[in-house]
């Protein structure tokens, strides 16, 4: 792409943009999201122990954080202009009652992952399937809104992400951890991305 092509590009996808009144929407990988800030791999190195079983509060780099999910929640809606955010859920056995409960009054709708008892895939607790679901079932029923905003750094998205990005609906990745966002979203231009680690003033 040649610099007259990308910024009549650019134009078309801010022509676009600026016509539609409506709202946008947002979709949060909440398990990519959650080892993405709380987990960290320095420590959990240090201490000898998975990046499964390393708590917050292991961390004495200064490396692992928690995202307030209000305070994400208000800044989706007044940076991003998201009217509704689902957040899916990965693993149901990492989850409990006051985790729901929390990321509800939060003001996040939730998504919970189907789930299939007898399945060994060794991906389970990812979200990919049911995420790009919501995406393209958004895209199909809900014609009130106008772009996605996803939150996650895991490469399996990178064909939606292109998808939209043709389409003209797509408005931004957050990456929980720029360190371990997929390689896959390096050709994507500054103004498509940002990261969550950015962001610490205003959503930790
Ligand atoms: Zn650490």
């Amino acid at each position: 792409m040649d610099k007259y092509q990308e910024q009549a590009t650019k134009t078309e996808a801010e022509v676009f943009s600026e016509k539609s009144d409506k709202p946008n929407l947002a979709f949060v990988d909440g398990q990519n999201m959650h080892f993405g800030t709380t987990k960290c791999y320095k420590c959990a190195a240090r201490l000898k122990i998975s990046i499964k079983e390393i708590k917050l509060a292991d961390c004495n780099c200064g490396n692992a954080w928690e995202v307030n999910l209000a305070k994400l929640r208000v800044y989706l809606k007044e940076n991003y202009n998201v009217s509704e955010a689902y957040y899916l859920l990965g693993n149901l056995k990492d989850n409990n009652a006051d985790m729901y409960n929390e990321i509800q009054k939060a003001g996040f709708i939730l998504v919970f992952k189907e789930h299939h008892n007898k399945s060994k895939s060794k991906k389970k607790g990812n979200v990919d399937a049911d995420l790009v679901f919501e995406v393209m079932k958004n895209l199909i029923d809900n014609q009130n809104f106008n772009q996605v905003v996803l939150i996650s750094g895991d490469g399996d998205y990178k064909k939606l992400v292109s998808y939209l990005i043709t389409k003209k609906r797509f408005k931004k990745i957050l990456f929980p951890n720029k360190q371990f966002a997929s390689s896959l979203y390096n050709e994507l231009g500054g103004e498509a991305f940002d990261c969550l680690e950015n962001l610490k003033t205003y959503i930790a």
